[in-house]
């Protein structure tokens, strides 16, 4: 093999007649000197190799040769290798007694697949229709037929050469457009399935993992366990220590799931990820129990329990936890995760960190809260909530001084729910307003009822939950519901729990001055469960207190308990302070809270709560027995006491 001199135009011809090479070898050398008809050739080689034509313009080839076609496909094989491919071949096509052009052109194609092939014959053989059928692909083979003139053998080799450079460029801006596309890919799938905070898989890798485990352990007696956490607490640690803290402590959490998922002691294969927020899992595949899955849970939950070093503090995580496995709890990922997630929240239900395993009465009621949801949205739409009346008995004049409107869910089938069967669900799923509005447009109705039938001014209580604080056009629907109905706002009065109103005084404050401005009374239930100090009381709109049920319940157990209440009374009376007694259930009671200065007292020894049509008919019996049934003579409370 022979060469001129380097460049990048390369070009191998190959050919079994030496006269021929060294024709080639004239016509693309340096020394070619292109006659007047053809001197735009050089033109033509300046656009086209720009840097590579000499000072004529000419084109610069690095012309090697060969007389045998198995050279010739070692030649492209070294120059492959070599990172210096040709741009074309030029190949005759009868070189006795070595290997045809053809089929040296079909090995070079094997090796190289950017390569222009000419195959130079001075016959019409093989057919020129064909070859890009032969040796593929079409654009990459050509037919020179011979003799041909030294001009067209050099405007074909600046053509082809020209090609394979562009051809080239196209390549590599195709290859960096792949790449690109593969990046952005993989940065796509990783946001789609990993979280970015942790880098650990998120939900729909965990699913897609936990389905692949399962399926691989689906002809073994193994186990697949999926186990999740919640981190205790998290949002008020993210709040209390700062974003980056609280991204820190994800972060350490995740690794510490894996450190301790990387020791345990058993042979399977584990993935740690991050769910949601503050929660997180852990795939156990490979368990040979469930006890055994009790005891690896157990191990992990110990460890997450370790101090955590962040920003150089020692901080104490607890994590309620939730276990289902495959195949017991099911053979599709979802399926089981859904389950370990219902498992889950049970935990987070409960006080204490704590490990709940997941069992199919779970599900059952998974359901049936779901029914519910829907059901209490119809229910309000319907006007099945409706509330019953429980008598307050004023402990001064023995009559009836107010009523406490208790909602009830009075369903199709005619069960009648109490409020926390659907008070809370409806606080969860968020139409705890809806609910409100429809509790007192029905006492509003009732009322207004009561007014035009017995001309009766009767005071009504109507409890509010901590949602209704939060919603700042809670005077503007009060308003409106009893304007609508005609009732007087004097006649409403609105109990809020001791705990509802603490929880968030700020909210709570603002609420309640506007309540007051607008003339309805505020009364605070089940005082004393609060723990707090009366103090705030002073500052706020309240006119009456009511005692908890469990003191006046535990009344008649010791001194100290009478003695609570006594304190209470006094200091509600001390700042001028209405106080009822709750949950009186026996004539005892009854007399101790009159003897202690109750005023008003409630409960079943006086009234159960009631349908609207059996109260009225209490009260009438009431009224028509005796005029002052429950206030006792004075001498009986003297020797209780
Ligand atoms: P609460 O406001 O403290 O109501 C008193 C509860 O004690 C009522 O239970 C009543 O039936 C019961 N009770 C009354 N006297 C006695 C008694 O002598 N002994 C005993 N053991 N219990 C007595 P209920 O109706 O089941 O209501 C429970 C709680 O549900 C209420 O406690 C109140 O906090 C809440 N609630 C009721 N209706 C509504 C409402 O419309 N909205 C909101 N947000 N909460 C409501
Ligand atoms: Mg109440
Ligand atoms: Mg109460």
């Amino acid at each position: 093999m022979t060469s001129n001199h380097d460049s990048t135009n390369r070009i191998l011809v190959v050919d079994d007649d030496a006269m021929l090479i060294g024709e080639y070898l004239r016509c693309l050398g340096d020394g070619f000197e292109p006659d007047v008809s053809t001197a735009t050739l050089s033109d033509l080689e300046k656009v086209l190799f720009g840097e590579e034509t000499d000072e004529n313009g000419a084109a610069k080839f690095n012309v090697h040769s060969c007389n045998q076609g198995e050279a010739a496909v070692e030649a492209v094989r070294d120059a492959v290798k070599t990172g210096a491919p040709f741009s074309i071949v030029f190949l005759d096509i009868r070189m006795p007694p070595g290997i045809d052009g053809l089929e040296a052109a079909r090995r070079i194609r094997e090796i190289d697949q950017n390569v222009n092939i000419v195959i130079v014959t001075g016959s019409l053989s093989p057919e020129p229709e064909n070859l890009g059928t032969e040796v593929p692909p079409a654009d990459k083979i050509f037919f020179f037929k011979k003799p041909f003139h030294a001009v067209e053998c050099r405007q074909l080799a600046a053509a082809l050469c020209g090609k394979w450079h562009s051809d080239l460029a196209l390549r590599r801006a195709n290859d960096i457009l792949e790449q690109r596309v593969w990046e952005r890919t993989e940065a796509l799938h990783k946001l789609a399935y990993y979280d970015p905070i942790t880098q650990l898989p998120n939900r729909l890798k965990l699913v897609d993992e936990l389905q692949i485990q399962i399926d691989e352990t689906d002809s073994s007696d193994l186990i697949t366990a999926t186990v999740l956490f919640d981190i205790e607490r998290f949002s008020f640690l993210n709040e209390t220590m700062g974003y980056d803290a609280g991204t820190q402590l994800l972060a350490s959490f995740g690794k510490r799931l894996i450190r301790a998922c990387q020791d345990l002691p058993y042979g399977g294969r584990s993935i740690v990820g991050r769910f949601g927020a503050d929660e997180f899992a852990c795939l156990i595949s490979g368990v040979e129990s469930a006890d055994k899955i009790k005891e690896l849970v157990e191990t992990i939950r110990q460890s997450v329990e370790e101090p955590f070093l962040i920003d150089g503090r020692e901080i104490f995580l607890k994590a309620s936890i939730g276990v289902a496995w495959s195949p017991v709890h099911g053979r599709d990922a979802k399926t089981v995760f859904r389950h370990a997630e219902a498992a889950l929240h049970r935990s987070m239900r409960r006080p204490e960190s704590s490990v709940t395993y997941y069992h199919s009465e779970m599900e059952g009621r998974a359901k049936h809260k779901f029914d519910r949801q829907s059901e209490l949205r119809q229910a309000i739409e319907n006007g099945e909530i409706i509330t019953w009346f429980q008598p307050q008995l004023s402990l001064h004049s023995g009559k009836v001084a107010g009523v406490e409107a208790l909602a009830r869910w009075l369903r199709p089938d005619g069960t009648i729910l109490p409020p926390a069967d659907f008070i809370p669900l409806s606080e969860e799923i968020g139409i705890s307003d809806l609910l409100f509005e429809a509790v007192l447009t029905h006492v509003c109705t009732t009322v207004s009822g009561w007014k035009k039938d017995f001309s009766w001014d009767v005071p009504v209580s109507v409890n509010l939950s901590a949602h209704q604080l939060r919603n700042h056009k809670l005077v503007e629907i009060i308003r409106s519901i009893m304007n609508k109905q005609g009732v007087e706002e004097t006649l409403l009065n609105l109990e809020l729990t001791e705990t509802v109103l603490l929880e968030d005084l700020t909210i709570a404050e603002p609420v309640l001055r506007d309540l007051s401005e607008y003339g309805v009374g505020i009364h605070i239930d089940d005082f004393g469960t609060g723990y707090s100090s009366l103090s705030y009381l002073a500052d706020l709109p309240v006119q009456t207190l009511k005692i908890d049920q469990s003191f006046v319940e535990r009344l008649t157990e010791s001194e100290t308990n009478s003695r609570v209440v006594q304190a209470i009374v006094g200091m509600g009376k001390a700042m001028d302070l209405e106080v009822v007694a709750e949950g009186v259930e026996t004539e005892q009671q009854l007399l101790m809270v009159t003897k202690y200065g109750c005023d008003l007292a409630q409960g079943f020894f006086i009234g159960k709560p009631m349908g609207e049509l059996d109260f009225l008919d209490w009260c009438h019996a009431v009224d028509q027995t005796t005029n002052d049934l429950p206030v006792l003579p004075s001498a009986a409370v003297e020797s209780e006491a």
